[in-house]
């Protein structure tokens, strides 16, 4: 238990790295999303790896919560997008993310951000709702690609999952990886010496 909480913690350094370069980028580019947009968290699509989901794994166990969101996510329809966000409107566009102090590297990069083509070129990834409401700055954007470069989306997703080879090098959908980071947690609970772990706390 020792080591996945070292192990959290050097993850979550990163995060703040990473959130701070991202927000950084998409509000100094007016690439930023719309307020109480959701609609990503909603899609199927989303995935994380197991490391990435360590943090959040670790905050739910130490709120007595991991069990009841293991049972909880067995049960969820896939299809509904993240387990964790919170729809505020009937279609689901209008939400906001229940943890949002300890989400994933996706979570902190998406919206507007860079990455490499098939042919390995820098490019411009920018979710379409910011392109619709703010077509003229994505065009602009794309052009000063070579001058104004994104942080890339990869480049930050493998800051965190170097950290560790085992659990950060699949990837799953978001409320698999989820289950798998607190099963995780709570088999090697079960197997930590209790009082060491008060200790670690
Ligand atoms: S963790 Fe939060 S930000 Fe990420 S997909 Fe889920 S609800 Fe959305």
């Amino acid at each position: 238990m020792q080591r996945l909480r070292e192990l959290s913690r050097r993850v979550e350094a990163v995060y703040g790295e990473i959130a701070d370069t991202f927000s950084g980028y998409q509000q100094a580019s007016g690439l930023n999303c719309r307020s109480s947009c959701g609609e990503c968290c909603t899609q199927p699509t989303i995935e994380a790896t197991v490391l990435e989901m360590l943090p959040l794994a670790l905050h739910l166990f130490d709120q007595g919560k991991a069990e009841q969101t293991l049972t909880q996510l067995e049960e969820f329809p896939e299809a509904s997008g993240c387990f964790f966000y919170h729809r505020l409107s009937f279609d689901g566009k209008q939400g906001q993310c229940s943890v949002y102090q300890q989400r994933p590297s996706i979570c902190r990069v998406f919206g507007a951000a860079g990455y490499r083509d098939k042919i390995g070129k820098a490019s411009l990834s920018v979710c379409k709702i910011i392109k619709q409401d703010r077509a003229e700055k994505y065009q602009q954007h794309l052009i000063m690609l070579t001058e104004q470069p994104p942080p890339m989306m990869m480049t930050a997703k493998e800051q965190v999952n170097q950290l560790d080879y085992d659990l950060g090098s699949k990837h799953y959908p978001i409320n698999q990886a989820m289950f798998l980071a607190l099963e995780k947690v709570l088999f090697k609970a079960y197997y930590s010496n209790f009082t060491d772990d008060q200790q670690i706390a």
